[in-house]
């Protein structure tokens, strides 16, 4: 058997298992202030994601660089170049990653490695990190949990877990949310989606209308109703994905990289450009937070075919 590699994590005399936990809660770090950081959270993701399969520790950067673009791609920031080598190569210095062969590498001015030397390098989690892994399902899927619950918003968490092949955990356990906020933000739209005027109810219970966060619970957006709309679950999916956005003038804007059918057409490109529906005095959007969701979420540019004027979008507004 060949010797366990040096991993420099530093976690020997540690338990692996807090070593983990703690490296993991450190992930939680928005660059200036409250720009999304989501490049380490995904490659961990993808990496807990390996172990539950049961794939080998060490992967090839060449082997994982595609799957990682697309979930950058797909979870990043928009607007941003997706670079999969940095993760791979950066989440060295958080203990918990190594790149075999690292020390021969030439690294840039910026501490990063060409893509074509990184292309010859595999890395995995170090020995005893990954093989406590193995043997801890649980500590996989609170890993998993607390990335989720510290990166993205809940509507996404599903999606995300079945994409890096974790999809046994989607019954996530999540934080308590003030209720308050939900109360306030269906009350100041009338209970109706603040895009389409979806007001379904049973009896008087709502169906399917949710309160959704504009700036992420994750990214510290607060439980205000000014932080908050009205959306019926479709909206709110398409709000969280970067589909729907808000411009400044309070005008919906659907992502020209949104399509689908008629059915798609119906549900939300037909709203481009139309304005959205105005809470209750005190509930106004506020614009920090609209400007965040722009930059940080919305897949720019917005489509920019002028609304039609939709017949069921007039008589339900
Ligand atoms: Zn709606």
């Amino acid at each position: 058997m060949p010797n366990p590699p040096d991993t420099g994590s530093g976690s020997a005399g540690r338990d692996p298992a807090d070593h983990l936990r703690a490296a993991v809660g450190r992930l939680r770090q928005w660059r200036r202030g409250d720009e999304r950081a989501p490049h380490k959270p995904l490659l961990v993701l993808y990496a807990l994601g390996r172990v539950a399969r049961g794939d080998a520790r060490l992967v090839a950067f060449a082997d994982v660089e595609d799957d990682l673009a697309a979930l950058l791609e797909e979870f990043g920031r928009p607007r941003s170049t997706q670079q999969p080598r940095y993760p791979f190569w950066r989440l060295q210095t958080d203990g918990i990653w190594e790149v075999e062969g690292a020390g021969r590498v030439v690294v840039d001015a910026s501490g990063d490695p060409p893509v074509g030397q990184l292309r010859r390098c595999r890395g995995g989690f170090p020995a005893d990190l990954w093989q406590q892994l193995r043997d801890d399902p649980d500590l996989v899927a609170e890993l998993a949990r607390t990335l989720l619950d510290a990166h993205f918003p809940p509507s996404a968490h599903d999606e995300l877990l079945g994409r890096v092949d974790l999809a046994g955990l989607a019954a996530t356990t999540r934080p308590a949310r003030d209720p308050g906020f939900r109360l306030a933000v269906l009350r100041a739209y009338g209970y109706r989606c603040a895009v389409c005027g979806w007001d379904g109810a049973l009896d008087r219970t709502p169906v399917a209308l949710e309160a959704a966060h504009v700036r992420w619970h994750a990214a510290g957006g607060p439980e205000r109703a000014d932080n908050g709309l009205a959306l019926c679950a479709v909206h709110h999916q398409a709000l969280d994905r970067g589909a729907l956005g808000i411009d400044d003038d309070r005008r919906i804007m659907v992502a020209s990289a949104f399509h689908g059918g008629m059915a798609a057409r119906h549900w939300l490109i037909r709203f481009a450009g139309l304005p959205l529906a105005q809470p209750q005095m005190d509930a106004e959007l506020d614009d920090a937070h609209r400007a965040w969701h722009e930059r940080e979420v919305f897949r720019d540019p917005p489509r920019s075919e002028t609304p039609v004027a939709a017949e069921s979008a007039d008589d339900s507004r």
